[in-house]
């Protein structure tokens, strides 16, 4: 699976996590919160991915092998249609690395269901997956791409040489196919996350600034622009303890609380499923290991089934202050803006 990109990120391959945020979040004074409807199913497909990003909160690469099956994949569209889900909310890794992608797209369009792929425009350039583009544009899929900069030299610091050029190239190539294009039906929204340990600017003005420069130097146009906090887990934990910024980055959370935030976190209407099929209430909680509604084991999808109602207590730890902090962040983006 190694593509183009994966040689040029050796000198830039983070290193394995061996420190673990999770036991200096588990105590926490962030409040209790419930769910609401449930709109959207979020579904990790794996961990594979063709870029080793510097802030990403799951830790995927080139070398990870776990991937959702096409059974867990079913399951997932049984539980969507138990629970009148609306939304497939698609990501990674990279999530068209599953060879079971467009199977499940399929299954999920079929269905009536409105389908969002979090991806990482670089796979669009890599050999093999060339069909990317125009297999979204036929299924209407909404795009929603990660370029974390304007900047050429912010984007490539972050995730590797080349991947700046990489996404413009795809992007461009999103565009020809009507996405983001008024009238198209095609939506692109881009991804922006800060570069170390900072808030996210303010999402309008940030959102501004890339149609700006994005549309000057190279033509393009896209929906909206998504401003999302980096959360203190994973590989982005791991390198705030190895510098000593763990603590005051948390401080920094803490300090931009937002009470107002707290009725549209993402998890009052979302539920998140990983690879192997175990359900939770957010993508973070996913990535911590606590299971749905702050249950002491695992909960499976298949569970789900033999329910009457989805849980609505949601299991809260400190990282949540990285959802409530400033203008908010959840996977749509900002919370107030
Ligand atoms: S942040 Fe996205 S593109 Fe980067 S390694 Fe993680 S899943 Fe891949
Ligand atoms: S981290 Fe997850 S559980 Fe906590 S507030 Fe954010 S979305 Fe909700």
């Amino acid at each position: 699976m190694a593509g183009k990109f994966v040689i040029n990120l050796h000198r830039f391959e983070p290193a394995p996590i061996v420190k673990d945020t999770k036991p200096l979040l588990q105590s926490t004074e962030f409040p209790p919160i419930r769910r609401e409807t449930v709109e959207t199913l979020q579904l990790n497909l794996g961990y594979l991915c063709n870029l080793s990003c510097i802030h990403c909160h799951v830790a995927a690469g080139p070398k990870r092998t776990e991937l959702m099956s096409r059974s867990t994949m079913a399951t997932a569209l049984e539980v969507a249609d138990r629970f009148q889900v609306r939304t497939l909310d698609l990501t990674g890794g990279s999530p068209e690395m599953n060879p079971d992608f467009g199977w499940l797209v399929e299954q999920a369009r079929a269905r009536g269901l409105h389908v969002m792929d979090r991806l990482n425009p670089t796979i669009m350039e890599e050999p093999g997956y060339e069909w990317v583009g125009d297999f979204l544009a036929e299924h209407q899929v909404e795009a929603i791409a990660s370029l974390p900069c304007y900047s050429r030299a912010n984007v490539d610091a972050q995730r590797g040489n080349g991947v700046f050029e990489a996404s413009i190239t795809a992007l461009q190539r999103l565009n020809r196919l009507g996405y983001g294009k008024p009238g198209s039906g095609l939506t692109l929204n881009l991804v922006y996350n800060p570069l170390g340990p900072v808030l996210p600017p303010d999402q309008r003005k940030l959102e501004a600034d890339y149609k700006e420069f994005l549309g000057d130097a190279f033509g393009l146009v896209f929906n909206r622009l998504f401003t999302i906090t980096n959360m203190p887990i994973q590989r982005f934990g791991a390198i705030l303890l190895s510098k000593g910024q763990f603590a005051d980055y948390m401080t920094l959370l803490k300090n931009a609380y937002e009470p107002g935030n707290l009725k549209s976190v993402m998890c009052r209407s979302l539920i998140s499923v990983d690879y192997l099929g175990r359900v939770h209430d957010c993508d973070f909680n996913q990535m911590l290991g606590l299971p749905l509604g702050g249950a002491k084991k695992p909960v499976e999808l298949a569970q789900l089934l033999r329910s009457d109602d989805l849980p609505r207590a949601i299991g809260v730890a400190d990282h949540c202050f990285g959802c409530t902090a400033g203008q908010g962040s959840s996977c749509g983006g900002a919370l107030s803006s």
